[in-house]
């Protein structure tokens, strides 16, 4: 692999190009970033492959016609679509902070700031789609964006459903989402879609405290589950790791009777989410900033991780202040419905990335455009890092094989007995190789916990 790989553009449409590094990887194909070179502007576009997946039509309609309804700050904006016979593109907002679940670090979770930070956004998209009727019903930190500016991003409308029309409220039966946060009613049918969708939120903000979820299935066959409902739990992780007000937030979300389960408007209400964290000292629970410690216990978090996060921010956590100009977005993917487009023919791709990067292709530069926390640089050759990559992995037995786009791809189970897909992609840059891991199917949590063990493994090679 040469240098050229980071800088491979192919012409989209116009002054549109498309940046050849995959974003991420769906269940009917890639998504793939669209640069505008006058503007700069940037879009993702999610690329469905029909001649491969031929019953993604149906599914595909649906999530369109729900999410080009949306419009709010913490939803991913749907600006447009096109559709030819085998292919079709979405043009969808750009997150350029990447996935909520790179901000995890296993185990340890983020700081209470963030996550305060990040309720409040997650309830506020999740109030706006239950005020229109529609329940998402697949809420968990791979479904969660993150913009450039730190705001969350509510995406991937693929489950999302009308549960609510013309004021009259319908109850559901199907049981749909991601297992761990999958809420226990689900399995029982039907059930009510708010309390649902509230119920993986809880598990997104214990998960976000805590860098762990605290059961694969919530049933009662499920020993950390039953635990928790019998009122068995409070020396187990995760739940010994959270301060008294976060635990009781918890408690009340994760409520397994649904009527009893605390609303969205209670939650907002709830006193952990009014805390005022201190951004220096070790992270306890203080309302307002002036009352006592409400518990000894810290959350999540130990001191010199929080202080090192916040050494070394991955997002800057402030208001939005929006960057893209949507007029020029909406003409231009006007435009491209009725142009010809075209992925096979690579323009000069060097020119133009110097061009519109104003400078060479360097590690930070590279980084900016896509963010990603699951990734490390090593000072070897190209081969001999290969080498190396290819012994861990055997050393490790997990099953690997180069795909297409000759990035490393890696089929494995997690500790949940899921199936857990990753790829690894390295890249020349600065004389230096980077390894570039994204998840492609599983739990973002699980994935995050074997790239740390590779890099561990990787450095002490
Ligand atoms: P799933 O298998 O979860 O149903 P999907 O086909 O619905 O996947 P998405 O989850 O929407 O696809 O996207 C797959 C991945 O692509 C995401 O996890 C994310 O990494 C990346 N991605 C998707 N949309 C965007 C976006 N708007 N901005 C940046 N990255 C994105």
């Amino acid at each position: 692999m040469s240098s050229e790989d980071i800088s491979t553009t192919t012409v989209f449409v116009q002054d549109w190009l498309c940046f050849d590094n995959i974003l991420g990887e769906g269940a009917f194909g890639e998504v793939k970033l669209l640069i505008n070179k006058r503007t700069q502007e940037k879009i993702a576009c999610k690329i469905i492959n029909h001649d491969k997946y031929k019953d993604a039509s149906s599914q595909i309609n649906r999530e369109v016609v729900i999410h080009k309804t949306l419009d709010h700050e913490n939803i991913i904006k749907f600006f447009g679509r096109r559709q030819e016979p085998s292919k079709e593109y979405l043009f969808l907002e750009y997150a350029e902070g990447g996935e909520l679940f790179q901000l995890i670090e296993p185990d340890v979770g983020m700081p209470s700031g963030s996550v305060q930070l990040f309720m409040k956004q997650l309830l506020c998209g999740l109030k706006y789609l239950h005020t229109k009727g529609i329940t998402h019903r697949d809420i968990k930190p791979e479904n969660i964006l993150i913009s450039a500016e730190g705001v969350l991003k509510i995406s991937d409308f693929g489950m999302a459903t009308y549960f609510r029309f013309k004021g009259k409220e319908r109850w559901l039966d199907k049981k749909c989402g991601t297992k761990p946060y999958l809420a226990p009613e689900v399995f029982l049918r039907p059930y009510r879609a708010e309390p649902a969708d509230l119920w993986s939120c809880g598990i997104v903000f214990v998960a976000m405290l805590t860098g762990e979820l605290p059961w694969s299935l919530a049933t009662d066959e499920n020993a950390e589950f039953n635990q928790w409902n019998n009122d068995m739990y409070i020396l187990n992780t995760p739940w010994s790791k959270l301060g008294y007000m976060a635990l009781s937030l918890a408690r009340k979300i994760l409520q397994v009777d649904p009527k009893k389960r605390l609303t969205l408007d209670e939650i907002e209400r709830q006193p952990w989410m009014h805390v005022h964290f201190n951004a220096e000292a070790p992270e306890e629970d203080t309302v307002d900033g002036t009352s006592e410690p409400r518990c000894k216990r810290y959350n999540s978090m130990v001191a010199e991780e929080t202080i090192l996060n916040r050494e070394k921010p991955t997002v800057t956590l402030s208001q939005p202040n929006s960057s893209l100009r949507q007029s020029t977005i909406m003409q231009t993917v006007k435009t491209t419905s009725n142009d010809h487009l075209c992925f096979s023919q690579p323009t000069q791709n060097d020119n133009w990335m110097v061009q519109f990067t104003q400078s060479p292709i360097t590690k930070d530069n590279f980084d900016n455009l896509i963010k990603r926390m699951t990734r490390f640089y090593v000072s070897m050759t190209k081969e001999r890092t290969m080498e190396t990559l290819c012994s861990i992995l055997d050393s490790l037995h997990l099953t690997w094989s180069v795909d297409v786009n000759r990035a490393v791809s890696i089929t494995t189970t997690d500790s949940l007995k899921n199936q857990l897909i990753f790829k690894i992609n390295l890249i020349e840059m600065d004389k230096k190789i980077l390894l570039d891991f994204r998840l492609c199917k599983g739990c973002g949590l699980q994935f995050k916990r074997k790239f740390l063990k590779l890099k561990e493994y990787f450095i002490n090679n």
